[in-house]
């Protein structure tokens, strides 16, 4: 019989079960969306705590999130109560600043590092590049952070990358003078960027036997959630921390007296923590940020004798939301086949949507939440998912109109605001004295009379003297500058050593607070004419309220906590279940939720596949998994809409139904009207115009010809008929038809003036033309639609 109790497994399946009481040296759970992986995993760290097969302090968990990470803990605790203190349950990124913070000082840093995040490291990016002229070379701030990211990513650094180049390129030697640069400025700065903290926590291990010992024997048991996601670098983290701790370590500490209960086995080795992870590969959406699905399909190679466990059964999704999941994920032929099944039942259909344009689609959206909300589904329980970052401003803008509370995860971030980022530089100035970048973006904020020439004195001075940026601030008298800047100079130095004497006791609040007085940050922004300026000193306000808030959730939480905090938040842990307000977000940022309803929007070729996707090896097989991520969010309803035309970029572009769309068996779909359209025509629909309506776009001619358009608000003739047509007709030919050209009205000849019939909007006069070739577009005064943009080259009109 097991050690678990049973209370914890209780209605798990037999599967499920089998993987919460495993006692193995490496586990991998392979599992579909919905299938119960994350609980397994929580459920398993209760069950080695309560059968006191392991102390709390023996278990790192990791997860995809800071706001998964706190679930887990607080699932766990339900489970098992008080002893849970004292586990670690968090993102790679967080539980490696835990271990740079302790350890830093083996190996040149300290304690006190800086994170720079993406906006940092681009901005010393940018200066390296400027110094090199760099860009004679055609190298470009992102490109060069994209390579170096990548490269960190493969735990390369510049030594090893110094041996791969060509030493005759000079591209490849202008590269490996930027990396070296940035790495060299990154260390004097006492910083580390995002992919370091992963990298140099792997170096670290390697680097300091027994440095990697200590966290070796601590975590006897690592569990990774959602370790289709994990990159190079976090797998050898996962190696490193796996490993049997070297005996030779074991007895030099043991000695040492560091370790006060041994571990080892009867050979005298500790041996390696045990590993669970689970994940799917049908869920791998990172790519692009250097996740590598081989580390799931070649985990049991990677740790021999691992036993693999399989769950299929769904617990959050209705039978038709996974029917279409799985008819869209077989398309995918790189893959293990698997089916996810639910026992709740078919459930409600899915619904589709075609819209005008992405207004037309965002009014439905609100439309179909407005209704939910009455009929008892709370906002909190509703999300909008969208494939960039630009869809959003249709579906605020009608959000806001319909009065609908939403919320958009990872918008403009708080964090990012630029008064926002200039009170978070003191803090960061005050803890690490070593960061010029800190100190350069407060240096004249506000305003004090420190120009650039007086910077680059500073920075020549310091330079010259083989100091640090403060230091030269210090010495700011000897300069030769006027008394003024110098002054300003030496006080805001002053200011900033004064508030560091008590920075490692008091409150952040306090610290925050001494700054803003001390710099007249918030007053200049108060007596400023700029209107925009109150709302920026209402948002410093705001910041304080944070740091008090902070303070009050850890008592004993120090300003380096907070920073770290800070500098950890992702997108979805802005998240607030409590909010009651409709989540938006990119289906990057949706996995591992789910939700009552969900609402796919833009499923059109260009966003999802997106654009960009199409010139990337396995680019279509990714974007089709994250299209997959996004259906299985859905618990109940799910809706999937799109636009026939959508402005992106100032310019209205003519879209087309996503080739993941026909994969959908089509009964699985209920098309639903436009509502303006229906209104427009005044109820029933003619017969004579429905058939016109497929002749014009539907037919043989249409890109919109079948489901999406003819079913899309066409009238259920029409989709019954593109139904039947569908299921008679081979593959291939149907990929033909919806991937095929659009109605073409190209070369219809249109001035102001000329009068038109619409099918939806009726007759009309064009008032002016504007645009050319594909994009001419007409404005159109409707005798009884009002006035409207019509895109000429799709637009079902005709001249009269
Ligand atoms: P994803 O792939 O999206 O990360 P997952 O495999 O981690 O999903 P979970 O989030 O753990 O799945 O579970 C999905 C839902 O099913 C949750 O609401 C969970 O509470 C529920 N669930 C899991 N197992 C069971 C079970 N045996 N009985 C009832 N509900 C379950
Ligand atoms: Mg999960």
């Amino acid at each position: 019989a097991s050690a678990t109790d049973d209370r914890l497994t209780a209605g798990l399946n037999p599967q499920q079960k089998e993987a919460v009481e495993y006692r193995g040296q490496s586990l991998l759970i392979v599992a579909g969306a919905g299938s119960g992986k994350t609980s397994v995993l929580t459920r398993r760290i209760a069950g080695l705590i309560d059968s006191r097969e392991a102390w709390p302090s023996q278990i790192l968990a990791i997860t995809f999130t800071n706001k998964a990470a706190a679930e887990m803990r607080e699932r766990v605790a339900a489970l098992v109560g008080q002893s849970s203190e004292g586990m670690w349950i968090s993102t790679f990124h967080s539980a490696c600043v835990r271990i740079l913070r302790r350890e830093a000082e083996q190996f040149g840093f300290t304690k006190s590092f800086t994170i720079y995040d993406s906006a940092d490291s681009r901005a010393l990016l940018k200066r390296i590049l400027k110094e090199l002229d760099a860009d004679s070379l055609g190298f470009t701030v992102s490109q060069a952070s994209g390579k170096i990211s990548k490269l960190k990513n493969e735990l390369s650094d510049v030594e090893s990358y110094s041996r791969q180049i060509n030493a005759g390129d000079p591209q490849d030697v202008m590269f490996l003078e930027i990396f070296r640069q940035y790495t060299r400025e990154l260390q004097r700065a006492n910083a580390f960027d995002f992919d370091d903290l992963i990298a140099q926590t792997v170096y670290l291990f390697r680097a300091f036997p027994k440095v990697a010992a200590v966290y070796q024997r601590r975590f006897r048991h690592i569990l990774v959630d959602e370790y289709q996601d994990t990159n190079h670098a976090q797998y050898a983290l996962i190696r490193e921390l796996t490993r049997p701790v070297d005996p030779d370590v074991v007895d030099e500490l043991e000695r040492g007296g560091q370790f006060v209960q041994s571990l080892r086995d009867g050979s005298g080795r500790i041996p390696g923590a045990s590993l669970t992870v689970v994940g799917d590969s049908d869920q791998s959406i990172y790519a692009f940020r250097g996740a590598d699905i081989r580390n799931i399909t070649e985990f049991e190679h990677d740790f021999p004798h691992s036993k693999v466990i399989l769950l299929e059964q769904n617990y959050r999704s209705t039978q038709n939301i996974l029917d279409a999941a799985n008819a869209v994920i077989a398309n995918n032929f790189d893959r293990q086949a698997k089916n996810l099944f639910t026992t709740v039942g078919s459930g409600d259909k899915i619904v589709g949507f075609t819209g005008y344009t992405g207004h037309d689609e965002a009014q439905f959206v609100a439309d179909e939440i407005a209704a939910l909300h009455d009929s008892g589904t709370a906002y909190k329980d509703m999300a909008v998912f969208y494939r960039t970052n630009s869809q959003t401003r249709a579906l605020e803008e009608i959000f806001i109109r319909s009065a609908i509370p939403y919320r958009v995860l990872g918008g403009t971030k708080f964090y990012e605001r630029a008064e926002i980022k200039d009170a978070m530089a003191y803090l960061i100035s005050v803890a690490n004295p070593a960061d010029p970048l800190a100190l350069r973006r407060i240096m004249n904020v506000p305003k004090r009379g420190i120009g650039p020439a007086t910077e680059t004195a500073l920075q020549r001075y310091a330079d010259q003297n083989e100091v640090g940026l403060r230091d030269a601030m210090r010495d700011a008298a000897s300069l030769g500058l006027g008394p003024k800047v110098t002054g300003a100079i030496t006080g805001l130095a002053t200011l900033l050593d004064g508030v560091q004497q008590t920075a490692a006791t008091d409150p952040v609040s306090d610290i925050l607070v001494a700054l803003l007085e001390g710099s007249g940050l918030v007053a200049a922004l108060r007596a400023s004419r700029d209107p925009q300026d109150e709302a920026r000193a209402e948002n410093i306000d705001e910041l304080v309220a944070v740091t008090k808030e902070f303070q009050k959730n850890n008592p004993d939480g120090t300003l380096l906590d907070f920073l770290t905090e800070v500098s950890l938040v992702a997108a979805a842990d802005e998240l607030d279940d409590s909010s009651g307000t409709v989540s938006l977000m990119t289906l990057h940022t949706a996995k591992g939720l789910e939700y009552d309803a969900v609402f796919l929007t833009g499923v059109e070729e260009d966003l999802l596949p997106h654009r960009m996707s199409a010139s990337e090896p396995g680019g279509p097989s990714e974007e089709r998994r994250l299209f997959y991520v996004g259906i299985t969010r859905a618990k109940k309803k799910l809706f999937l809409s799109l636009a026939m035309t959508r402005a992106q970029f100032g310019e209205v572009n003519v879209a087309m139904p996503s080739r993941y769309l026909q994969e959908i068996p089509a009964e699985l779909i209920d098309w639903k009207q436009s509502p303006g359209m229906a209104n427009s025509r005044g109820g029933t629909q003619p017969r004579a115009l429905n058939a016109r309506r497929d002749g014009g776009f539907g037919g043989d001619s249409g890109a919109y010809g079948n489901r999406p358009r003819a079913g899309g608000g066409y009238g259920s003739g029409s989709y019954d008929r593109a139904t039947a047509a569908a299921k008679t007709r081979p593959k291939t030919e149907w990929a033909n038809r919806v991937t095929g050209t659009v109605r073409d009205n190209g070369d219809l000849e249109l001035d102001a003036g000329d009068r038109i019939s619409h099918v939806d909007f009726g007759e009309g006069s064009v008032l002016a033309v504007t645009g050319v070739g594909p994009r001419r577009i007409a404005e159109v005064q409707f005798d009884t639609a009002g006035r409207k943009k019509l895109l000429i080259k799709v637009a079902p009109i005709e001249k009269l």
